[in-house]
C-alpha cells in the first residue's frame, strides 16, 4: 500500500469524553460510525469507541451494522457485549433478517415498516419529521397512527423517538427553534399514548456545538422517564462546522482533536528546469528551476482534483519534514507531484502526510468548495 490511514486511538476516546461533557450529564452519546467511520475505517473504530465507553452506536444500514458487530465480537474485552447498534436510515424487508440476527436498532416511520416486523420481537426507534422532509413521520395524525399501530403489534418495543435537525450549525436559527416546537408536540403526542420509550434524541455534531439550551431536551426526557441521546459522527473524528452566526461563540472545534493522519510515500524526487510542465494538460510550468517530490497517492484515494496546483499558485499542500509542499499541476489517478525546491532533506522513500498535522480536512474542504464530511468519507486508499 503506498498511501494509507492511521487513526489514534488516544485522540478518539478524548474526542468521545470532550462531546460528553459538553453534551451535559443527562446525555448519552452515541457514536456514528456510518460511512466506514466517516472514512477512519469502521473496523477499526467501532472496537476503539467501545473501549472508548461508547454504549451506542449509529449506523446507515443492516449490512454495516452487521458489519460493526462481527468487527466488535472479534475484539477482546466485555465492554462490547451490549452495545447497541441504531440503524439511521430506513431498511428493506430483505434486510430484516440480518438486522434481527445481529440485535440492531431500526429507524422506522411508516405502519408498512411496522408490519415488516410482524415475525420477531424488535426494539425500534421512531424518527419525526420535523422540517427536512427526508426520513420521518410528521407529527399529529400520521404518528397518532403509527403510535397507535406499534401500541398494537406485540413484537415491537418503542425504545426511541427522535428528530434531526436541518440548520444546527446556525446559531439561533428559528428554523432549529421551529423544530424544537414541533419536537415538543410529538413527544406530548407519545406521552398521551401510554407508550413509553427509553430514549428520545435530537442532536448531532452542531447542536451539541450550539446547543443554546442544553436541558431543553433532557428536562422533556425526563418527563417521559426517558433519558437522551446525543447523535454525534464529525466531533468524534475532530472536526466540527464553523457555526454561523456568532461570533466568538465558545466552541467545541478547539478541544477536539483530529483522529485520522493520511500519509503517502515519496516514490521519486526529480529537478526541473525553468519551463518544464507538471501533469496532465500542463497547469503548472516551473518559472525557474525547482525539486519536486512524487507522492503515491491520487484521486482514486480520495484526494480531491480541486486540490490541483496552477502556476498561479493557490491549490493544496501536504506537510513533508514538517513543512509544506504545494501540490504542481493536476492530481492524477494515484500520482501526486509536490514542490520540494524548500526542502533540501527530502528523499525517495520519505513519507508526506497528505491530510494530518499542518493540513486539515477543513482546508481540503474549502480548496475544494465543500464540507470536511464529504472530504473525509471521501478518503479510500486503493490498495
Ligand atoms: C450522520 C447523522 C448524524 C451525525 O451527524 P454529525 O453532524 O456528523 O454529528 C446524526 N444523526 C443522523 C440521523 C445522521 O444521519
Amino acid at each position: 500500500m503506498n498511501n494509507w490511514i492511521e487513526v489514534s486511538e488516544p485522540r478518539l476516546g478524548h474526542n468521545l469524553r470532550t462531546i460528553a461533557a459538553a453534551a451535559g450529564p443527562d446525555a448519552t452519546v452515541l457514536a456514528v460510525v456510518k460511512a466506514n467511520a466517516y472514512g477512519h475505517g469502521v473496523s477499526t473504530c467501532a472496537p476503539m469507541l467501545a473501549r472508548a465507553g461508547a454504549r451506542w452506536l449509529g449506523v446507515t444500514s443492516a449490512q454495516e451494522g452487521a458489519a460493526v458487530r462481527v468487527a466488535l465480537g472479534a475484539a477482546s474485552g466485555a465492554e462490547h457485549a451490549g452495545v447497541r447498534i441504531l440503524v439511521m436510515s430506513g431498511v428493506l424487508p430483505p434486510a430484516i433478517p440480518a438486522l434481527i440476527e445481529h440485535d440492531l436498532t431500526p429507524v422506522v416511520w411508516t405502519v408498512e415498516q411496522l408490519r415488516w416486523f410482524a415475525a420477531a420481537p424488535v426494539r425500534v426507534h421512531v424518527e419525526v419529521d420535523t422540517g427536512m422532509s427526508r426520513q420521518g413521520v410528521k407529527p399529529g395524525a400520521d404518528l397518532e397512527a403509527l403510535l397507535a399501530e406499534i401500541a398494537e403489534q406485540a413484537t415491537v418495543q418503542l425504545d426511541g423517538v427522535f428528530t434531526h435537525f436541518v440548520s444546527s450549525e446556525v446559531v439561533g436559527s428559528p428554523i432549529t427553534t421551529h423544530q424544537q416546537r414541533l419536537f415538543e408536540q410529538a413527544l406530548a403526542q407519545v406521552a398521551r399514548s401510554g407508550l413509553r420509550p427509553a430514549w428520545v434524541h435530537a442532536a448531532n455534531t452542531s447542536a451539541v456545538d450550539n446547543a443554546a439550551d442544553p436541558a431543553w431536551l433532557p428536562s422533556l426526557a425526563r418527563s417521559l422517564g426517558a433519558r437522551t441521546l446525543v447523535r454525534t459522527g464529525l466531533a468524534l473524528y475532530g472536526h466540527t462546522l464553523a457555526p454561523e452566526g456568532e461570533p466568538g461563540h465558545p466552541h467545541l472545534h478547539d478541544r477536539l482533536k483530529p483522529v485520522l493522519t493520511w500519509k503517502a510515500g515519496v516514490l521519486d524526487i526529480r529537478d526541473l528546469a525553468g519551463g518544464d510542465r507538471v501533469g496532465y494538460n500542463a497547469t503548472f510550468t516551473a518559472p525557474s528551476p525547482m525539486r519536486v517530490a512524487l507522492l503515491s497517492v491520487g484521486y482514486a484515494d480520495g484526494l480531491r482534483r480541486e486540490l490541483s496546483g496552477h502556476t498561479s499558485g493557490d491549490g493544496g499542500w501536504v506537510m513533508l519534514h514538517g513543512k509544506r509542499a504545494p501540490i504542481l499541476g493536476r492530481i492524477s489517478m494515484n500520482l501526486t507531484t509536490v514542490d520540494v525546491t524548500h526542502i533540501p532533506e527530502a528523499r525517495t522513500g520519505d513519507v508526506a502526510v497528505v491530510l494530518g498535522r499542518g493540513v486539515s480536512a477543513e482546508e481540503h474542504a474549502r480548496i475544494a468548495g465543500t464540507i470536511p464530511y464529504e472530504i473525509l468519507c471521501g478518503i479510500h486508499p486503493c490498495p
